[in-house]
């Protein structure tokens, strides 16, 4: 089954993990994961760039390392970047040694306080060590973009009938969901904003401290 909006009950059970965020006016938290790639982060930054949107990006340490211009992208647009394991890891897979060390190596290059856990998935023991150095970003509206048999179009409607204000909303900037993309990216941007929403990247702060 696929989970579409976050239900409720989750975010109150879980309130360590950042859902949505408050916003004074209309606003909706685009965040991409995975990327960043030269194949599709570029076209995500002018489309974004034309909508005078600002969005986060959940990057994989490994992309940024091997493409260190497309970061750059990135950062210099003003959007907000977050942490995506250096190796896209999932917590269950791998012992927690590993994990925490692999989220470090990432953030050698990343030097950010947002964190996502790939695949959504997280523990409650990694939540209490990683809480003290990041935010650790979740979603409301997850569009499943990555699903190639999802239409584009059903990829849009996922935001469109659940998005509201404050919503954080997960895309991805890779090669398996470029076409889903490339139709729900403009199509999401073209329909909030004749709704007079704003797009918003999601604060960074400061490092506070290392992760042990
Ligand atoms: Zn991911």
């Amino acid at each position: 089954m696929r989970i579409i909006k976050t239900p409720l009950l989750i975010k109150w059970a879980t309130p360590n993990l950042v859902w949505q965020l408050p916003a004074e006016k209309p606003t909706l938290y685009l965040t991409f994961d995975d990327g960043p790639i030269p194949e599709i982060t570029p076209w995500v930054l002018e489309t974004l760039h034309k909508y005078q949107a600002k969005a986060t990006f959940f990057c994989v340490g490994d992309n940024v390392r091997k493409y260190p211009e497309v970061f750059q992208l990135i950062k210099d647009a003003g959007h907000s970047w977050g942490n995506h394991t250096f190796n896209h890891l999932q917590c269950t897979h791998v012992s927690r040694m590993e994990y925490l060390r692999n989220i470090q190596k990432a953030d050698n290059l990343l030097k950010t306080n947002l964190f996502r856990p790939p695949h959504g998935k997280i523990l409650p023991s990694l939540i209490h060590t990683l809480k003290s150095k990041y935010q650790l970003i979740m979603w409301d509206v997850m569009t499943y973009d990555f699903d190639k048999s999802l239409l584009p179009k059903q990829c849009f409607e996922n935001v469109r009938n659940n998005a509201v204000s404050g919503s954080i909303v997960v895309m991805h900037d890779s090669l398996k969901t470029e076409k889903n993309l490339k139709y729900s990216l403009p199509a999401t941007l073209d329909y909030y904003s004749a709704q007079g929403f704003g797009f918003a990247a999601i604060p960074m702060k400061s490092c506070l401290s290392p992760v042990r």
